[in-house]
C-alpha cells in the first residue's frame, strides 16, 4: 500500500503473517452462528411481511412475537424481549434487573465493579433518583482475585437469605481484566447454584454475543441483556436492545419497560423491525470482521512494543482490545489515528475532554454511521496512568487495518514509535 512507507507496510505485513491461523479460527466461529442465525429465521419462516413494522399500540405485530422468538432461538432461551424502546445498554440491564428485583432483595455482582453506567443504577440509599437502592434493593460486589478470577470464598460467604440476583459481566469494560468466556461463565452458575438454587443468575452480555460458539443463557444463566448498537444489530439496527432468559423472568422485565399487565404485546416497531433482523442476520460476520481487526490491532501493538489484552494468540469473548501505552502521547495519537482512517467525521480531530461521569479527561475516536454504536471501529482512553486505550469494532477487517496502520503512521509522525 502507497499510503504506508516501508516500515510499516513491513509491521503490517508480518502481522498477517503472525495471524493466519487465529483468523481461520475465527472464520469457524462465523460460520457456526451464521448457521445458527439461519436456522432461527428457517424454523420460524421468517417472511417479508415480517419486516413491515406497525405503529399505535402495535397488537398482534406479528414480525415483534416472530423476532422475539427468533432471538430466543438464537440465544437457547425461552423467551425474549427485543425491542427500539430500549435507549442504549444500560437502559435495558437496568430493566432487567428492575423487572425481577423488589425492595429487601439484595443484587450481588461476583466478577468486580460493574460498568462505569451502571453505577447510578445501583445507586445510594435515599439518593432520591428511582435508582435500585433509592427503592430498597441492596448491593454487594466481590472483587476479582489478584489472577482476575472470581473470589469464591468471597461469594460463599456474601450470598445471604436476601440475595435475588447474581450479576456477571462477561466483557473486561473499560478495565485491565480478561473478559470471561462462556465456559467460565457456565461454571460461574453452576458454582453459584450449589451455594443457592433458586438465585436469579444475570449476564451482562454487552460485546460478547457471537464472539464465540455458545452464549451464557445456553449454559444456565437465567437472564441476559445487550444492546443492539453492538454485536447482535450487526450494524444495521439503529437502536434497541434485547433481553432474554427464562419466560417468567422476561415478561417481569417486559412488565417493568412497559406495564404490568401489559407487558411485550404492545410496543410500535415504527420502521425498525427489518433492520433489527437484517442488522442480527449480519452480526455472527461483522463481529467477525471486528474481532479479525482486534487480532490484527493486537499483533501491531505487540510488534511496535506494547502490551495488548488480549494479545493476539488469545481466545476471544468480546470486542474489546486493550493497549497499553508508555504515556499520554502515545494515546492521543492512537485515538487520533483511527478516527483519520474513518469514512464518517475524519475531518475532526477528537481532544481529550472532562466527560461528565468521569473522573479523568477522557478522549474517543468515533467516526460511525449510527451515533455511538460499538459494533463501528471506534477507540476510547482515559488520560490517566496507565494510559491504556480501548478499541472495538469495526464493520470491515479492513478498515480496522487502515484504522491500526493510521495509528501507527501518527505515533511515527510525532516521534513516538
Ligand atoms: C456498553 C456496555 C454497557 C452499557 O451500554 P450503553 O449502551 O453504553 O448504555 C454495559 N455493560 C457493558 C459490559 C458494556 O460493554
Amino acid at each position: 500500500m502507497m499510503l504506508f512507507d516501508q516500515e510499516i507496510t513491513e509491521i503490517k505485513n508480518k502481522a498477517e503473517e503472525l495471524i493466519q491461523g487465529q483468523l481461520k479460527k475465527m472464520d469457524d466461529i462465523v460460520d457456526h452462528n451464521q448457521w445458527k442465525v439461519i436456522q432461527a429465521f428457517q424454523r420460524h419462516q421468517v417472511s417479508d411481511f415480517h419486516f413491515s413494522g406497525s405503529t399505535g399500540y402495535a397488537y398482534n405485530d406479528r414480525g415483534r412475537e416472530v423476532l422475539d422468538e427468533v432471538y430466543a432461538e438464537v440465544f437457547g432461551a425461552e423467551a425474549a424481549l427485543v425491542r427500539p424502546h430500549f435507549a442504549s445498554g444500560t437502559h435495558t440491564i437496568s430493566t432487567a434487573l428492575f423487572g425481577v428485583l423488589r425492595p429487601g432483595d439484595e443484587l450481588l455482582y461476583i466478577t468486580g465493579r460493574p460498568y462505569d453506567t451502571l453505577h447510578k443504577v445501583i445507586g445510594h440509599q435515599g439518593d432520591g433518583t428511582g435508582s435500585l437502592a433509592d427503592f430498597g434493593i441492596t448491593y454487594q460486589e466481590t472483587a476479582l482475585t489478584s489472577e482476575g478470577l472470581v473470589d469464591w470464598d468471597a461469594v460463599v460467604s456474601a450470598v445471604g437469605p436476601a440475595t435475588k440476583v447474581i450479576g456477571i459481566q462477561r466483557s473486561r469494560g473499560y478495565d485491565w481484566r480478561s473478559s470471561f468466556t462462556v465456559t467460565q461463565i457456565a461454571e460461574m452458575v453452576s458454582r453459584v447454584k450449589a451455594v443457592k438454587p433458586d438465585v436469579i443468575v444475570f449476564v451482562d452480555n454487552c460485546y460478547g454475543e457471537f464472539t464465540e460458539t455458545i452464549e451464557p443463557t445456553e449454559v444456565g444463566a437465567d437472564l441476559m441483556a445487550g444492546s443492539l448498537i453492538k454485536n447482535p444489530g450487526g450494524g444495521i439496527a439503529e437502536t434497541g436492545g434485547y433481553i432474554c432468559g427464562k419466560r417468567d423472568y422476561v415478561d417481569l422485565a417486559a412488565y417493568r419497560l412497559t406495564a404490568p399487565g401489559i407487558g411485550g404485546e404492545v410496543g410500535a416497531m415504527l420502521g425498525t423491525t427489518r433492520g433489527i433482523y437484517q442488522g442480527l442476520f449480519l452480526a455472527p460476520t461483522l463481529v467477525g470482521q471486528a474481532i479479525k481487526g482486534s487480532i490484527f490491532a493486537a499483533a501491531v501493538f505487540e510488534q511496535i512494543g506494547f502490551e495488548t489484552k488480549p494479545a493476539w494468540h488469545e481466545p476471544r469473548t468480546d470486542l474489546i482490545q486493550a493497549v497499553s501505552f508508555s504515556g499520554p502521547e502515545h494515546l492521543i495519537a492512537f485515538v487520533q489515528g483511527i478516527q483519520r482512517a474513518a469514512a464518517v467525521d475524519s475531518h475532526v480531530t477528537p481532544e481529550p475532554w472532562d466527560m461528565p461521569g468521569y473522573e479523568h479527561p477522557v478522549i474517543m475516536a468515533a467516526g460511525t454511521f449510527i451515533q455511538g454504536g460499538s459494533l463501528e471501529l471506534s477507540a476510547d482512553a482515559p488520560i490517566r496512568e496507565p494510559y491504556i486505550g480501548y478499541m472495538q469494532g469495526g464493520l470491515t477487517y479492513s478498515h480496522v487495518k487502515f484504522g491500526v496502520l493510521m495509528a501507527l503512521q501518527t505515533l511515527k509522525e510525532r516521534n513516538l514509535l
